[in-house]
């Protein structure tokens, strides 16, 4: 204690000494020491302090490798398995994999994306169904009715009220119904479904519909590389719809190389500043 009473004591001395005048900059001086002494903070991976700041609910901390969760749970970031292909990571990630390709928001993107580029399609299963459930009963429990475009489409659709991602639905229902001109209506006025507990088509990995976190636009205007297939990108969604989606902490499927013009994900780790 009798230490920093004497740094701050010299450091006041210092600022005084120099001139009336710097008594702001040697405040601001200050506010930087204190700021240094937290670079510890600097060693815990971006991608993990992405995680911290979208999930504020269940998460608690994180160091260099581990991120722990309020009720005790550790997860580790990196779990050492190197060089793992597309496919491996896809169906065996870390966190780390998770976080591994950074999603652009907006209109401003690199289109179309590079193969295997599909930042939020590589998902760590364990930290989304520790989060809205583990089994359909378990998701169901946490799902709301979410009013969806009342003008528009009149739907009453099913979102996971945890993390606040029914709160982010309605929040993206409300600025398309209140900013969007009736060109863009047929694009959302139905929908192809929120929850549905199942697995990826060909894959043993749950889709997000699962979590009750995502949502498909209308199907009759939408690309989807399996319907397609073939893996030449087309699109037809406006991105001024994209852009809402995003502004609430969504990702869009047509940003993927695998891309799936109509689905949209709460994945507020992908889109924090
Ligand atoms: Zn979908």
């Amino acid at each position: 204690m009798n230490l920093f009473i004497y740094i701050f004591t010299i450091i006041s001395l210092y600022a005084c000494g120099d001139s009336g005048n710097r008594t702001n900059f040697s405040n601001n001086d200050v506010n930087k020491k204190v700021i240094a002494g937290d670079t510890i903070k600097t060693n815990i991976p971006a991608g993990l302090q992405k995680l911290l700041k979208a999930y504020p609910d269940f998460l608690d901390k994180a160091d260099e490798n581990n991120l722990y969760w309020k009720d005790g749970t550790v997860m580790v970031w990196d779990d050492g398995i190197e060089n793992k292909s597309h496919d491996e990571m896809l169906d065996n990630p870390d966190l780390e994999d998770m976080m591994s390709q950074q999603y652009v928001k907006g209109a401003n993107w690199d289109e179309p994306p590079a193969e295997n580029f599909e930042p939020g399609r590589i998902r760590y299963e364990p930290f989304f169904t520790k989060m809205y459930g583990s089994s359909s009963g378990e998701v169901q429990r946490n799902l709301v009715n979410v009013s969806w475009l009342p003008s528009i489409c009149g739907c009453s659709i099913q979102f996971n009220n945890v993390n606040g991602a029914a709160d982010k639905m309605r929040e993206v229902s409300d600025e398309i119904e209140a900013t969007l001109g009736a060109g863009f209506h047929k694009y959302v006025s139905k929908t192809a479904g929120t929850f549905n507990w199942r697995k990826i088509a060909g894959t043993s990995r749950l889709s997000t519909h699962a979590f009750g976190t995502s949502i498909d636009i209308n199907t009759k205007y939408s690309n989807y590389w399996q319907w397609d297939g073939n893996m030449v990108w087309k699109n037809q969604i406006p991105m001024e719809i994209v852009e809402i989606f995003e502004k609430h902490g969504f990702i869009w499927g047509g940003k993927w190389y695998h891309y799936d013009t109509m689905h949209f994900e709460y994945r507020p780790e992908l889109t924090i500043e």
